[in-house]
């Protein structure tokens, strides 16, 4: 029986419960993340801690464990399960409280840990690249509830994943209220025009990507490609020579067809798959933690 971390035990994972009266159950209040061990490494930790402890700081919750101490949580889940190659996740919710909102009347949070083997999407997919659809639902403003949080509500991506599925492909492109691109339910999305990569910048309202922020800083610039993050309406993307997308479970895929429209070849271009296999040689080989 897989064992998860919850509250500083480690918990058959048929025996974790959080109370109902759990804000996070009750408001979707709280934050997560999902980490990557690969071969025993745990790839990018300090990145996501920072990145959930914004999120915390941002909801005003006062997390139960240091940095160090969910940093050995992990590594410790990780060995109690014998996983050396696992997806992690990582929660904070705001805890038990009264059934009104308020956050602080919630006096401590529940912290709890998972650690899985993933699939996100098919292999195949990631062969032969994947078709996505421009979702009608609008990725939330950054002054409504700021995509950069990585909150337990993640209403806002549902909606546009279930119209995804609706149309028979698995991700969906999200425009901001302004139409610009934003990001997509579950990743971040690059294009490639004419041998240039770019990708919407942060102003466009999205999570600040870990694997995003990886290809820009170091995958691309390995392989002599430059990003530029800046502002991308939707007919660019249509026009795109390649399109791909990045994330923690997806790492780097690409794309095939937007809606109807087919993006280049209709296979996944050969800068994707450049990127892709400067991915999966950092993370097999060499890959150096934070
Ligand atoms: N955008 C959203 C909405 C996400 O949930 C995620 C994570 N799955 C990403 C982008 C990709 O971020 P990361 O590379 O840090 O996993």
């Amino acid at each position: 029986m897989p064992k998860v971390w919850l509250d500083g035990e480690f918990v058959d994972s048929d025996q974790a419960k959080v109370s109902i009266f759990d804000h996070g159950v009750l408001y979707g209040d709280g934050c997560f993340e999902g980490i990557r061990a690969y071969n025993g490494r745990i790839f990018k930790l300090d990145s996501h801690l920072k990145r959930m402890y914004e999120s915390a700081g941002r909801l005003r919750l006062k997390p139960a464990y240091s940095r160090q101490e969910i940093a050995s949580a992990i590594r410790q889940t990780l060995k109690i399960n014998e996983l050396s190659d696992a997806y992690i996740r990582l929660v904070f919710t705001r805890g038990v409280g009264t059934l009104g909102l308020h956050p602080f009347k919630c006096p401590k949070p529940s912290t709890f840990i998972i650690t899985a083997s993933i699939e996100l999407y098919p292999q195949e997919l990631y062969d032969s690249g994947m078709k996505v659809i421009l979702a009608k639902h609008r990725r939330v403003p950054a002054n409504s509830l700021d995509p950069a949080i990585k909150s337990l509500n993640y209403l806002n991506n549902i909606l546009a994943k279930i119209e995804a599925i609706d149309a028979d492909v698995l991700e969906a492109i999200m425009l901001n209220a302004d139409d610009y691109v934003s990001e997509c339910t579950g990743d971040n999305i690059f294009i490639i025009k004419d041998g240039q990569i770019i990708t919407p910048s942060t102003e466009a309202g999205m999570l600040h990507g870990v694997t995003r922020r990886f290809v820009i800083d170091e995958l691309a610039p390995k392989l002599g490609y430059s990003v530029s993050e800046r502002m991308m309406k939707i007919d660019e993307v249509y026009a795109a020579d390649e399109i791909f997308l990045t994330g923690t479970a997806a790492e780097i895929i690409g794309v095939i067809g937007v809606d109807e429209h087919i993006v280049g070849s209709g296979k996944v271009g050969p800068m994707t798959q450049a990127l892709a296999q400067e991915f999966r040689r950092r993370v097999s080989q060499d890959a150096p933690e934070d």
